[in-house]
């Protein structure tokens, strides 16, 4: 039998998923499908080489979606304090030594327990689907992708590779940087490659998990330790931790083909002294780096979220923090658009949508591009200029909070003064402004 959904959500990946969880909360009929097998249990014994620093900011959607809970149950480790650094020390041309600043950020001078937690992908979105399988309002359907869409008068129609086809009201294109659904309604992106990539690793390391994550910058990238849960009681005495490279990708494909004992010496001799005392290291990956921004957030019935319509440089993390930003939103939007008696794809609802979504998400994006860029750079003023200001924050704890409170998703908006020097950054970093539509 044909059935008609109010919303059909493509990609139950984290934000899919969530925006699907959130719009059956509220009594709406959804359809969510991914082209993925459902996801499977995480393994006890070893995590996931995907992991995310999900913010305080997501942390309290997640409570609101009921999953937060089952994340806690599977695993998520909190960090208190949050680190960053110029890497090593450096001569300049007059024989100066100069020293590195660290700014350390602390849950406990903003009066909070922890900054965020860090998360595998496979948890969270593992909680969201096991939420989204006990929800009446959600019809899943895992393992066949997106093939076609067509819309007729009201309803849009999609058809699954393996020929089923269901039709809705709206469809959201939650499917990722690649997304299919943003193809197929034929809205274009803004692209550009990173020279850098990043390799993660999956590592062990002696002692209990750190409650610190930490970024140290180098001009050929920046090296990440992030956290994870204890390894006990398959490994006693031991804990798990991500560790990022972003490098150069021949560098990285050399890091890749070593075996584990000389991955592990070149990680000790490139990763500040603060590194824990790494005893086995399980999974390697790398992945490209893009920013990519669609030139529109919606065409007619198809609206998009998440990395289907940003993908933003992860060297601060803040990938699904944004995405899970525009779920909570557009789920608002379309709650109020019911009360309101309009078509959930009404083009005032969708602009709205657009209007407070993309700005944000464009400004963290050029906030990634000033960091990425000023760090990449080897000359010494710029070099000069940046610890001037890890030193100056690290010594204005007021300034440094602020941003901080931004940064875990405490406050929505960025603080004023970088705001303000954004503004004010030329050209080629800005398409802030929607191309006019045709
Ligand atoms: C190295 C690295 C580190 C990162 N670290 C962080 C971090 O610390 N914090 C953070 O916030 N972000 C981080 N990110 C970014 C984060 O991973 C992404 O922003 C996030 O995964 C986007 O979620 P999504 O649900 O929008 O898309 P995805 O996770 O890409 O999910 C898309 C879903 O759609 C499905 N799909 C795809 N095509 C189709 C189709 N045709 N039909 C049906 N289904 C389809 C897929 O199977 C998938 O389930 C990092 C990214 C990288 C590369």
């Amino acid at each position: 039998m044909n059935q008609t959904f109010d919303f059909i959500v493509v990609g139950a990946g984290m934000v899919g998923a969530a925006v699907a969880n959130g719009l059956a909360d509220h009594g709406h009929k959804v359809a969510l499908i991914d082209q993925a097998p459902e996801p499977p249990e995480p393994a006890e014994d070893v995590p996931g080489i995907r992991v995310s620093a999900l913010s305080v900011g997501s942390e309290r959607y997640l409570q609101q979606l009921g999953v937060w809970d089952r994340m806690l149950a599977m695993r998520a480790t909190p960090y208190r304090r949050l680190g960053v650094w110029e890497g090593g020390r450096r001569q300049s041309s007059q024989g100066l030594s100069l020293s590195s600043p660290r700014t350390v950020f602390d849950a406990r001078d903003l009066d909070i327990p922890h900054l965020g937690h860090i998360v595998e992908n496979q948890v969270t979105q593992k909680a969201l689907w096991d939420r989204a399988s006990e929800q009446a309002g959600i019809t899943l359907h895992a393992g066949s992708g997106v093939q076609a869409l067509s819309e007729n008068g009201q309803l849009i129609t999609v058809t699954l590779v393996n020929g089923e086809k269901l039709t809705g009201r709206l469809l959201i294109g939650a499917d990722g940087g690649n997304s299919r659904v943003r193809q197929l309604a034929g809205i274009g992106v803004n692209r550009s490659q990173y020279q850098q990539q990043a390799l993660v690793a999956t590592v062990r390391y002696r002692g209990l998990p750190e409650d610190i994550t930490w970024q140290a910058f180098h001009s050929s990238g920046p090296r990440a330790f992030l956290p994870l849960h204890s390894a006990a009681p398959f490994f006693t005495g031991e804990s798990w931790a991500s560790l990022v490279w972003y490098d150069d990708p021949a560098v990285l494909a050399e890091l890749k083909r070593l075996d584990d004992d000389e991955f592990i010496a070149r990680v000790r001799a490139a990763f500040p002294h603060d590194l824990p005392d790494l005893t086995a290291v399980i999974d390697r990956a790398s992945f490209p780096i893009a920013r990519q921004h669609a030139h529109h957030y919606f065409q007619d019935r198809v609206v998009l979220a998440g990395d289907a319509a940003h993908t933003i440089n992860p060297l601060a993390g803040q990938g699904v923090n944004l995405g899970f930003q525009d779920a909570r939103c557009l789920q608002e939007l379309l709650d109020e658009a019911r009360r309101q008696g309009l078509d959930p794809a009404d083009s005032q609802v969708l602009a709205q949508y657009e209007a407070r979504r993309r700005p944000d998400n464009q400004r963290m994006m050029l906030a990634m591009d000033v960091f990425y860029h000023l760090f990449s750079n080897r000359r010494l003023p710029l070099w000069v200029a940046r610890n001037l200001g890890l030193g100056l924050a690290q010594s204005l704890p007021f300034a440094r909070n602020q941003v901080a409170r931004y940064a875990v998703g405490i406050d929505e908006g960025l603080p004023a003064p970088v705001r303000a020097l954004l503004d004010r950054l030329p050209g080629p970093w800005r398409d802030a402004q929607p191309s006019p539509r045709v």
